[in-house]
């Protein structure tokens, strides 16, 4: 049995088999063979080396002409390694005696020697581990042939484990197979993470290095509450996940009675809880949980894994559809927010910082045909029902201004064509980046509403990327200066009167939920399977127990002080709340 720590990102136990996928995003399968067949899987291993010699002395041939005889003694040490008689005695014995399949035996044997290179401290040596793993992926490339898969077409349930996956291949997993998945890398922040939430299947991100401790097929246990990955787990620790499996799915159907309910708080305060959505086909879950409304559709995901630009229509049918399905209540169609970690997978190296670069509106207000195409099809919907528009990652009056002007243009251009919206749309913006926080006062006079967007604000305020493990516990909604950035917010907008929200993933952690409500939030918008829990929790305080709360909490100097203290008046109030 073997433990990793990550970092939670999504609820849930799941208990199954694992598929790892390759480096190059293809399956490495199962593990056993029938024991008649280990004469022809013996062959087809040698085939596989075979196609790989030649591979192989061909690149070196073509090295060697292009730059010289020394680049090309490069492949003489793959060449090496793939002929080293006790790399092959040890495959024969696998496949012979323990009938593994040989796409397995060469993954577990290969992955071996990378972590044996892997934890050496010489950096050369450590190096020589990216050459294993060059060929076990030519193996494995040639024993799977064509019939190499990838992460679709599955047939049965599995946990995914992967280094990494994009928010759009994450948005794609099969959920009807897949429970869970693990990736080495990734920050609480990531797309990915959020995605993972919306998809409701426990996920942990940001383990390590650990794909070669593990092989398709082999039993994994997800715990998505602790971040915790279990390899090969005993018989104890599956019952014991097993009982907490059945716990969850019981808390589940008791929240459930509360999908009617309001959120008011125990002193009749009234709490609106919208739901944060990346498809349309999850507006009906977020009705499912009880929301008042979507209070954050985030768009980009139009893009993200679409074969080409989508034009005003495949826009407008997506909006109708969640208009439609929300039946009166809000929708604030935020626009679109692309770039960083949601970035089509061939545009992202192309910037050294993409968090500090060209994304959400500056992109927009650089493309602004593309922009003209999703502001006509948001007005458009605004003709269905309560649609609000809201721009991401303001940072400057200028952009919110010119971002007004050309909605304001369009609005003649619909006029014009006699196509039906709604003039009085409201009109808001994200807060995320402190520089709208110093100018707040400004802000609030020029928009209808505001969100605070805590997952880009806590990243830009304390210099940590959001999706970066390694700075992972620096990335805190603690933090006491992101705390009185929220609180300078809330302030202005009560200010002005304008509706504020919170629609960052702070807002479905049960530990801010008294702070938020003591700072004087009235609206918070999530990740629809956290509404029920929050609402809970909401149902069960006062606002003077809150306000209480959060003037302590913002006198606090520490991140980890602030946490724990909001933890423990939590469970003073609600006892039996996870975590
Ligand atoms: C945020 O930054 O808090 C937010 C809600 O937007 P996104 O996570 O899509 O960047
Ligand atoms: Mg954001």
């Amino acid at each position: 049995m073997q433990r990793l720590q990550g970092i939670a990102v999504s609820p849930g136990v799941a208990i199954g088999e694992a598929l790892v996928m390759g480096n190059e995003g293809f399956r490495i399968p199962r593990r056993f063979v029938a024991r008649d067949a280990v004469d022809t899987e013996l062959e087809r291993l040698e085939r596989a080396f075979a196609a790989a010699y030649v591979e192989i002395e061909q690149n070196r041939d073509t090295v060697s002409r292009e730059l010289g005889k020394e680049y090309g003694a490069i492949f003489e040490a793959h060449l090496q390694m793939l002929r080293d008689p006790k790399l092959h005695e040890e495959l024969d014995q696998m496949i012979r005696e323990r009938h593994y399949s040989p796409e397995y035996a060469v993954s577990r044997a290969l992955r071996r020697y990378i972590k044996v290179f892997q934890s050496l401290q010489s950096g050369y040596l450590a190096e020589r581990a990216n050459d294993i793993f060059d060929l076990e992926k030519r193996l494995l490339r040639n024993l799977l042939g064509r019939s190499r898969e990838g992460i679709s077409g599955l047939t049965s349930p599995v946990l995914v484990l992967a280094h990494n996956l994009t928010p759009s291949e994450t948005a794609n997993l099969d959920r009807r197979f897949v429970r869970g998945f693990v990736t080495e890398i990734g920050g609480a922040g990531s797309h990915t993470a959020i995605v993972a939430e919306g998809l409701e299947i426990p996920a942990v991100v940001g383990t390590g290095p650990f794909l070669t401790d593990v092989s398709g097929g082999d039993l994994v246990i997800i715990d998505g509450d602790q971040g915790l990955v279990i390899l090969h787990p005993d018989e104890e620790t599956i019952a014991r996940y097993t009982r907490e499996q059945e716990q969850h799915r019981s808390q589940a159907a008791r929240l459930e009675t509360l999908r009617d309910l309001p959120a008011d708080t125990a002193d009749g305060v009234a709490i609106q809880l919208f739901g944060n959505i990346e498809f349309p086909h999850e507006a009906p879950q977020c009705l499912e949980r009880g929301s008042q409304g979507i209070g954050l559709y985030r768009t980009e995901f139009l893009y993200l894994g679409a074969e080409r630009e989508p034009n005003e229509e495949d826009h407008f049918r997506a909006y109708q559809d969640v208009v439609r399905a929300m039946g009166g209540r809000p929708v604030v169609i935020r626009t679109l927010d692309l770039g960083a970690d949601k970035m089509a997978p061939q545009a992202a190296d192309l910037e050294r910082n993409p968090f500090l670069g060209l994304r959400s509106i500056r992109l927009s207000l650089r493309n602004l045909d593309g922009f003209r195409v999703q502001l006509r099809a948001i007005l458009r919907a605004s003709a269905l029902g309560d649609v609000r528009i809201m721009f991401p990652l303001i940072s400057t009056l200028l952009e919110l201004r010119q971002a007004k002007m050309l909605l304001a243009d369009m609005m003649e251009d619909l006029e014009e064509h006699h196509l039906p919206f709604n003039r009085d749309l409201a009109v808001g913006m994200m807060v995320e980046v402190p520089s709208v926080v110093i100018l707040i006062e400004q802000f609030v006079a020029e928009v209808d509403f505001l969100s605070i967007g805590t997952n880009d604000l806590i990243q830009y305020t304390l210099a940590v990327d959001r999706s970066n493990k390694d700075v992972a516990s620096l990335y805190t909604a603690s933090d006491p200066a992101v705390l009185r950035l929220i609180d300078r917010t809330v302030k202005a907008a009560q200010g002005r009167q304008i509706p504020i929200s919170l629609c960052g993933q702070m807002s479905g952690s049960p530990t801010y939920t008294m702070l938020l409500l003591g700072l004087g939030l009235r609206q918070l918008s999530i990740a629809p399977s956290a509404i029920p829990e929050i609402k809970r929790i909401c149902r069960s305080v006062t606002i003077e127990q809150c306000q209480a709360v959060a003037a302590r909490a913002l006198q606090l100097d520490h991140a980890r002080d602030v946490k724990s203290y909001l933890r423990e008046e939590l469970k003073k109030v609600v006892p039996d709340v996870a975590g």
